[in-house]
C-alpha cells in the first residue's frame, strides 16, 4: 500500500515539492484547528469557573497547550472577566482565519499541482504512443488506448488532487487529536485507540478487494469502448448489412458485463461504509464510557472531557474517510498500472544512419519472414535487386505477401532470416526516421485529416508554399482542384468539410506522398478508384517527372503495371516470375492469366 502511494506520488514529477508544501500548509491548518477545543476547555475550566465561583486558577494549567493559550489572555482576575471573554472570542476568530487561509492556500496549490501533473502525464503518454512501433498497434486496441490516455489519467489526476492529501490529512488529524487527548490523560487516550486496529485491518482488506474488482471493471470498460469504436468505424458495413440488431445485442451484452462489475463494486461499498461507520461509532462509544469514568473519578475536568470529546469527533471523521481514501487508492493504482503498461512498451529505436542522400538501390537477399514464430513463412527465400530509378511492379494473388514485402521495406518489421540492403547497407543500419523520409508510401485506402486540401497535401512539410502543393497535385493528376471547389486548396475535407470521392482522396493522398520528394516511392494499389485514362496519365507523369526515383507499384490492374520497367510475380511468399510486360504476358503463368482475363473484360465492355 505504501509502495502504491509512493509510486502515485512519483507521478507528480517536478511538482512533488510544491505538493509537499501544500501538505505542510494543510498540516498547519489542522494544527490551528486542533486549538479550537482547547479554547473551549480553558473557557470552561478557567474563565467560566472564575465567573461562577470567583475562584481564580491563575493563567497556568497542567496541559502545556492550554497553558500557552492562557498566557495569551489578560491575568485571570474577576475584574478582567469582560476582557477575558473577549480575549477567548478573539482567539477563536484568529484561529478560524488562520485555519481558513491555510486551507485555502493548501487546496489551491494542491489542485494546481494535480492539474499540472495530469496534463504532464497525458502529454508524456501521447508522446510515448507516437514513438511506438506499428507492431504495438496491431496488438493493442484503439479503444483501450483512448480509455487509458483519457479515463485512467483522469483517475490518477483525481487521486492526486483529492486523496493523497486526504491521507496526509487523516494521519495528521489522527496524530494531533490523540496527542492532545494524551496530553490530558494518556490512559484515556490509549482506551480511545482500542478499536483502531479493527478499522485499519478492515480498510486494508477493503482496499485489496476494491483493487481486484476495479481491475476487472476497467477490462470490461475497455471492451465496451472497443466495441463502440469498431461499430462506429464500420457503421457503413453495419447499415449495409442491416445488422444493427446484432450490433445492439453485442453492445447490450458487454454493457451488462460492465454493469455487473459496477454492481459488485457498489455491493462492496454498501457493505463496507456502514461497517466502517459502525466501527467509528463503536470507538466513540467506548471513549464516552471511559471519558465519563475518568471525569467522575476526578481525573479529568469538565473542560478536558469536553475538549476530549471534540478531539474524538475530529478523529472519527478521518477514520471513516480512511476506507473511502483506500478505495480510491485501489482504483488509482489500477489506473496507474494500466498507464505503466503503455509507458513500458518499448519505443522504436531512433538510432541509425542518416546519409545526405539516398540513391534508391535495393536488394533483398534470401529474405524469410513470418508474423509469429508459430506461423508459416509469409515470405520464403525472397531475393531480388532493384536499380536506382527503376520502376518495379509487384503482382500476385491476395495473400501472396506483397504488402508484407512493403512493410519490411519500410522497416516496420524485420526479416527473421536473410537481409535487405539499401544502397549497399543493411536496412536496419539506417534511422527509421530517415527511411520514412526517403521512402514515400501512398495507400489504396487513403486517410485524409479533417483539414484543408492544402494542409493534407503539405502534411509532411506544413510550411510548403502553395506552388509546391500545386505541383504535387499536378503529378498526382488532380490539378483541377481550383476549378472543382470554390475554396480551391483551402477547401475543408473530412468530417468538417466536403466529402471527396474515392479517386479524389487517392490523388490527394498521392500528392501528399510526392510533396516531400522522397527518393523511393511505394504506390500500393493507388489507382483502384481511378478511370483508365487518369491512371495512364498518372503513370506517364510518374515516369516523366520522377525519372530518378525508384518506385514500387502494387496493383491488380494490368494497365497500372504494364508500364513498369520490371514486374515481379509473387505467389505464396515466393517470387515465381520476373520480367517486363512484353516478356511475361507471353509466358504461361499468373501474369498471363490475369492479362488475358482483364483484356477480355475490357474488350467486352468496349463492345
Ligand atoms: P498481399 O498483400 O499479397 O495480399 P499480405 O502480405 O497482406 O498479402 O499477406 C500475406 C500473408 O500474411 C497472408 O497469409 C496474411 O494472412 C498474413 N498476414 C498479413 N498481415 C498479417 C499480420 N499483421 N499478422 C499475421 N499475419 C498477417
Amino acid at each position: 500500500m505504501i509502495n502504491a502511494i509512493r509510486k502515485l506520488f512519483g507521478l507528480l514529477g517536478r511538482y512533488q515539492k510544491l505538493y509537499l508544501m501544500s501538505a505542510l500548509l494543510l498540516m498547519l491548518s489542522i494544527a490551528f484547528r486542533s486549538l479550537e477545543p482547547k479554547i473551549l476547555q480553558i473557557t470552561i475550566d478557567h474563565v467560566v469557573v472564575l465567573g461562577a465561583s470567583d475562584a481564580s486558577l491563575g493563567n497556568e494549567d497542567p496541559d502545556a497547550v492550554a497553558s500557552a493559550l492562557l498566557n495569551l489572555l489578560p491575568p485571570l482576575d474577576v475584574a478582567n472577566l469582560g476582557s477575558l471573554l473577549l480575549g477567548v472570542a478573539l482567539m477563536y476568530v484568529v484561529i478560524a482565519l488562520m485555519r481558513g487561509g491555510l486551507l485555502f492556500s493548501s487546496d489551491a496549490l494542491k489542485a494546481w499541482c494535480a492539474e499540472k501533473a495530469g496534463k504532464g502525464l497525458r502529454d508524456r503518454l501521447f508522446d510515448h504512443v507516437q514513438q511506438l512501433p506499428l507492431s504495438y498497434f496491431t496488438t493493442t486496441t484503439r479503444g483501450e488506448l483512448i480509455q487509458r490516455i483519457t479515463g485512467d489519467v483522469d483517475t490518477v489526476r483525481g487521486f492526486l488532487k483529492g486523496q493523497i492529501i486526504n491521507l496526509i490529512r487523516i494521519v495528521t488529524i489522527f496524530i494531533f487529536g490523540f496527542t492532545l487527548i494524551a496530553m490530558i490523560n494518556w490512559e484515556y487516550a490509549l482506551i480511545c485507540l482500542t478499536v483502531s486496529p479493527l478499522i485499519g485491518i478492515s480498510s486494508y482488506l477493503f482496499f485489496k478487494k476494491e483493487r481486484k474488482i476495479w481491475k476487472e471493471h476497467e477490462a470490461e470498460q475497455d471492451k465496451l469502448n472497443n466495441l463502440v469504436q469498431e461499430n462506429l468505424n464500420g457503421i457503413r458495413t453495419v447499415i449495409a448489412y442491416n445488422n444493427q440488431d446484432y450490433e445492439i445485442e453485442k453492445f447490450y451484452d458487454q454493457n451488462e458485463k460492465k454493469r455487473g462489475m459496477g454492481l459488485r463494486q457498489n455491493v462492496l461499498h454498501t457493505f463496507f461504509w456502514p461497517l466502517s461507520d459502525f466501527l467509528g461509532f463503536l470507538q466513540i462509544s467506548v471513549s464516552i464510557i471511559a471519558g465519563g469514568y475518568f471525569a467522575m473519578k476526578g481525573e479529568m475536568s469538565v473542560g478536558e472531557l469536553l475538549s476530549s470529546y471534540s478531539y474524538l469527533g475530529m478523529v472519527a471523521w478521518p477514520m471513516r474517510q480512511l476506507g473511502r481514501t483506500l478505495s480510491e487508492l485501489g482504483i488509482a493504482t489500477v489506473a496507474m498500472e494500466r498507464l505503466r503498461e503503455i509507458e513500458d512498451a518499448k519505443v522504436e529505436s531512433k538510432a541509425g544512419e542518416k546519409p545526405e542522400k539516398l540513391q534508391g538501390h535495393l536488394r533483398f537477399d534470401h529474405v524469410y519472414f513470418r508474423y509469429k514464430p508459430t506461423d508459416e513463412w509469409v515470405l520464403k527465400d525472397v531475393s531480388f535487386e532493384v536499380q536506382a530509378g527503376e520502376k518495379i511492379a509487384f503482382v500476385g494473388p491476395t495473400g501472396a505477401g506483397k504488402s508484407t514485402l512493403i512493410k519490411l521495406l519500410l522497416a516496420l518489421y524485420k526479416p527473421q532470416k536473410g537481409q535487405i540492403y539499401l544502397d549497399g547497407k543493411p536496412l536496419d543500419s539506417y534511422a527509421p526516421e530517415f527511411l520514412r523520409e526517403q521512402i514515400g508510401l501512398a495507400l489504396q485506402k487513403a486517410f485524409l485529416f479533417s483539414t484543408t486540401i492544402k494542409d493534407n497535401i503539405a502534411y509532411a512539410k506544413p510550411e510548403s508554399p502553395l506552388e509546391d502543393v500545386m505541383a504535387a497535385a499536378q503529378v498526382a493528376q488532380f490539378s483541377e482542384i481550383s476549378n472543382l471547389f470554390t475554396d480551391g486548396y483551402e477547401t475543408m475535407v473530412g468530417e468538417k468539410g466536403v466529402t471527396l470521392s474515392g479517386g479524389q482522396k487517392q490523388r490527394v493522398a498521392l500528392a501528399r506522398t510526392l510533396l516531400p520528394a522522397p527518393q523511393m516511392l511505394i504506390l500500393d494499389d493507388i489507382t483502384s478508384a481511378l478511370d483508365t485514362e487518369t491512371e495512364q496519365a498518372l503513370f506517364q507523369a510518374i515516369q516523366d517527372s520522377l525519372r530518378e526515383k525508384t518506385a514500387f507499384i502494387l496493383s491488380h490492374r494490368i494497365t497500372s503495371i504494364q508500364q513498369a520497367d520490371r514486374i515481379l510475380v509473387l505467389d505464396e511468399g515466393q517470387i515465381v516470375q520476373e520480367g517486363t510486360h512484353e516478356e511475361l504476358h507471353k509466358i504461361p503463368g499468373y501474369y498471363q492469366e490475369i492479362h488475358q482475363i482483364q483484356t477480355a473484360v475490357e474488350a467486352e465492355i468496349l463492345k
